[in-house]
C-alpha cells in the first residue's frame, strides 16, 4: 500500500537463537516492590503506565541526556516479552503459553517532572514516555531463562551499587500482572512489560556508565551521553 509518507520502522530486540522480537507496546508497572521508595504494601490493583515502542534504546549504546530535567533517574526492571496476546488471560497459563522470554530494562524517569505530575495529579508522559526512555537488552527466550521467579536485581552506576533487590519481592507477580493487564485491554504478541523497580537509584549525569542486571539474564550496559 502507498501511504502518505513512509510508515514508522518496526522496533525490535535481538532474541538469542530466535529471530528478532518485534516490539508492539511497552507497559510499565509502578510501585511493585516493598520498601520506602516502592510501595508500602500491595494495592488492590497494579499501577501501570506506557511508553511508545520508539523509546527503546538497545543494549551497549549511548543514551542522550534528555532536555528539560535536572533529575534523570534510571530504574532497573525485569522485562517480560509476550508472544501471545488475548483478553482475560488466566494467570496459571501465562508462564508457558504467553511469555516469549525475559530481558533487563531501564525505565528512565525524569524525577523532577514526575514529582510535579504527582503533586498536581497530572499525566506521567513527560516524566516517563520521552525519547530514549526505555533501555532494554536482548530477550532471553523463556526456555533458556531458568527460574526467573527469584534472583538478584541490581543497578550499578560507574561500578557503585545504586539499586539492589530480589525479583521474588515483586508485589504483583508476573502471571497476575499479565492477567490483570489483559482484563483492562487486549494484549498482543510483541507487548513488553517492565515489572517495576526496587528502590531509588538517584539521578545520573552525563558520562555515567549504567550496568543493570537480573540473575540469569544478559546485563544491560548504557552510557549517558
Ligand atoms: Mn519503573
Amino acid at each position: 500500500m502507498n501511504f502518505a509518507f513512509a510508515p514508522a520502522p518496526i522496533v525490535s530486540l535481538e532474541a538469542m537463537s530466535s529471530r528478532p522480537f518485534p516490539v508492539r507496546r511497552i507497559f510499565c508497572i509502578g510501585r511493585n516492590y516493598p520498601g520506602p521508595d516502592g510501595a508500602a504494601e500491595k494495592g488492590t490493583e497494579p499501577v501501570f503506565f506506557m511508553k511508545p515502542p520508539g523509546a527503546i534504546v538497545q543494549n551497549n549504546s549511548t543514551l542522550p541526556y534528555p532536555p528539560g530535567t535536572e533529575a534523570l533517574v534510571p530504574e532497573v526492571e525485569m522485562v517480560v516479552a509476550l508472544h501471545k496476546g488475548g483478553r482475560n488471560i488466566p494467570a496459571d497459563r501465562v508462564d508457558y503459553d504467553y511469555v516469549f522470554g525475559y530481558a533487563v530494562g531501564l525505565d528512565m524517569t525524569l524525577r523532577d517532572a514526575l514529582d510535579a505530575a504527582l503533586e498536581k495529579g497530572l499525566p506521567w508522559e513527560k516524566a516517563k514516555a520521552f525519547d530514549h526512555s526505555a533501555a532494554c537488552t536482548a530477550i532471553t527466550p523463556e526456555f533458556y531463562a531458568g527460574n526467573i521467579a527469584s534472583g538478584l536485581i541490581e543497578l550499578k552506576v560507574n561500578g557503585e551499587v545504586r539499586q539492589s533487590g530480589n525479583v521474588s519481592d515483586m508485589l504483583w507477580k508476573i502471571p497476575e500482572t499479565v492477567h490483570y493487564l489483559s482484563t483492562r485491554m487486549e494484549l498482543f504478541p510483541g507487548d513488553l512489560i517492565y515489572t517495576g523497580t526496587p528502590g531509588n537509584a538517584g539521578p545520573v549525569k552525563s558520562g555515567d556508565v549504567l550496568e543493570a542486571s537480573v540473575a540469569g539474564l544478559e546485563p544491560l550496559i548504557i552510557t549517558i551521553a
